[in-house]
């Protein structure tokens, strides 16, 4: 069973995306208030070896052999993939073993450092945020490490943003009165006119984070992305549908999922294939089990990885 890789997950932004995972759970420099993944337990900025990188390349290697469906390999996970020193390594071991598209999510707060634009300089799209301009925005929606500053942070936007030869789509994640009033649309706006980006993508809380915090509704973010300029771009839904997979398969891909992520029935019969019946149906035994739970959140149920020391 893969340690460090997940999926194929449907994912809003990149369709059906081979996750690689080279960080330990909730190491990050960031602990936002929006995380699915739960508050930061290691907020850390020291670059390091956390694992074997030969043994994560082995395990993308193998997924890739093992599956068709796979749109985009994507390096994120459950933490701030930057951290890992052995990034750009790992992302060019598997750029020249495969002919798949790589992509990078991160937090955007390491490229103001050189050996970090470095490493992800092979990648083919890299998907860094930028949620807030004010310090008191920042402080209050990414919750950051006291040594990372939104001025450093937007100075590695503006770096990358002119040295990066791939595409570069910016992710601004809005959250009801924290990072949505008109003085920081307007600092945002400012920001953006000086980042050579290809997307400008805006997105807001619609799965249940661990926090109770309120995501923006479709038409404030339209207004908010028209008032941003012609670059944004409000994510939607994905629309792909993968190839079915056997029993045990099934319950192993959706656990790995919902340890990063919460799903709806919705997402796991796009994403494993099956039908919606049979996806509540087999949902409901996991939840019977106690393995998952279902958390409402406004519309819709999400399924979420059951806390085993609850
Ligand atoms: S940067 Fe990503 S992993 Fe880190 S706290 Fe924020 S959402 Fe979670």
């Amino acid at each position: 069973m893969s340690k460090h890789v997940f999926g194929p997950v449907p994912s809003r932004r990149l369709g059906f995306s081979l996750g690689v995972d080279p960080i330990p759970r909730k190491y990050c420099n960031y602990d936002c208030v929006y995380c699915q993944i739960g508050r930061t337990s290691h907020r850390e900025m020291e670059r390091r070896r956390f694992f074997d990188p030969d043994e994560i390349v082995a395990e993308v290697l193998e997924a890739v052999r093992g599956t068709k469906r796979i749109d985009v390999i994507t390096f994120s996970g459950s933490g701030e993939p930057t951290l890992n020193q052995d990034l750009g390594l790992m992302i060019r071991q598997v750029k020249s073993k495969t002919d798949k598209t790589v992509a990078v999510i991160t937090n955007g707060s390491l490229l103001s450092r050189p050996d970090v634009r470095a490493d992800v300089s092979p990648a083919d799209i890299l998907l860094p945020s930028l949620d807030a301009v004010s310090e008191q925005a920042f402080e209050l929606i990414n919750r950051p490490h006291p040594s990372v500053t939104p001025q450093d942070m937007i100075a590695g936007l503006k770096s990358v943003s002119q040295e990066f030869k791939g595409k570069i789509w910016l992710e601004i994640m809005f959250v009801k009165g924290m990072n949505d009033s008109p003085e920081e649309q307007a600092l945002l706006r400012a920001v953006l006119g000086q980042l050579s980006v290809d997307r400008v993508q805006l997105n807001t809380v619609t799965r249940p984070p661990s926090e109770a915090v309120q995501g923006l509704g479709a038409s404030e973010l339209a207004r908010i992305g028209a008032s941003l300029g012609e670059r944004c771009e409000v994510i939607c839904g994905f629309d792909k549908r993968a190839e079915a997979l056997g029993a045990e398969e099934w319950v192993e891909c959706v656990l790995a999922i919902l340890d990063r992520r919460s799903l709806t029935v919705d997402d796991v019969v796009r994403l494993t294939g099956i039908t919606w019946e049979e996806a509540k149906e087999r949902l409901k035994r996991l939840e019977a089990d106690e393995v998952i739970q279902s958390v409402r959140q406004i519309d819709d149920l999400f399924y979420v990885r059951k806390d085993p020391t609850q």
